[in-house]
């Protein structure tokens, strides 16, 4: 679609390059984290993965279009707009109106928000125990489970329901992303 085509055009360096200072540092690239103060850099860029992340007070990161979200300060279908003008991808496709494009906001919060969930579980609580465990045998250290947002999905069916619920998106929306189904 749309999305990864963006991605795949807009080089993930050469844009947050465009706005702050990076050096490179083998694979990776770092920087001054433009969303903290801190004087030495916390910030990493992966091109491979396409991802950054903020090991520093942030701890966050994202892909190309959270970052320029992030950035300027900006919904998800306004950063993909000035993504597409940038990378010379056409939005004038009559499907992606801004209506259609806040439901694809609101799958996009809810992806986030259970990647999160399921990063606390792992790290912080009692039922993410033996998984982190097993992590450390497979010699995946906290900042690799860090920056990829690693998660645990504990065994149960309604946990992440109940959780999205809470922060009060609707049980259709939910059911729109696919992460959880309706069963018979
Ligand atoms: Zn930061």
């Amino acid at each position: 679609g749309v999305v990864a085509e963006i991605k795949s055009k807009v080089d993930l360096v050469e844009l947050i390059g465009s706005y702050i200072t990076v050096k490179k540092v083998g694979k990776h690239y770092s920087a001054l984290c433009p969303f903290h103060q801190e004087k030495s850099p916390s910030f990493v860029i992966s091109p491979e993965r396409h991802m950054w992340y903020c090991f520093g007070a942030c701890h966050e990161g994202g892909d190309v279009i959270s970052f320029v979200m992030k950035w300027e300060n900006i919904t998800f279908y306004e950063a993909l707009k000035e993504l597409a003008r940038r990378a010379n991808v056409q939005l004038t496709d009559a499907r992606f109106n801004d209506r259609e494009w806040e439901k694809q906001e609101i799958l996009y919060k809810i992806n986030n928000l259970a990647a999160e969930y399921f990063h606390y579980i792992l790290m912080k609580t009692p039922l993410g125990k033996k998984a982190l465990e097993y992590l450390k045998t497979r010699e995946l250290n906290d900042k690799i489970i860090e920056t990829f947002q690693l998660g645990y999905a504990p065994d149960s069916w309604d946990s992440l329901l109940k959780f999205l619920k809470k922060k009060k998106f609707s049980e259709e929306d939910i059911l729109r992303t696919g992460l959880i189904i309706r069963s018979e």
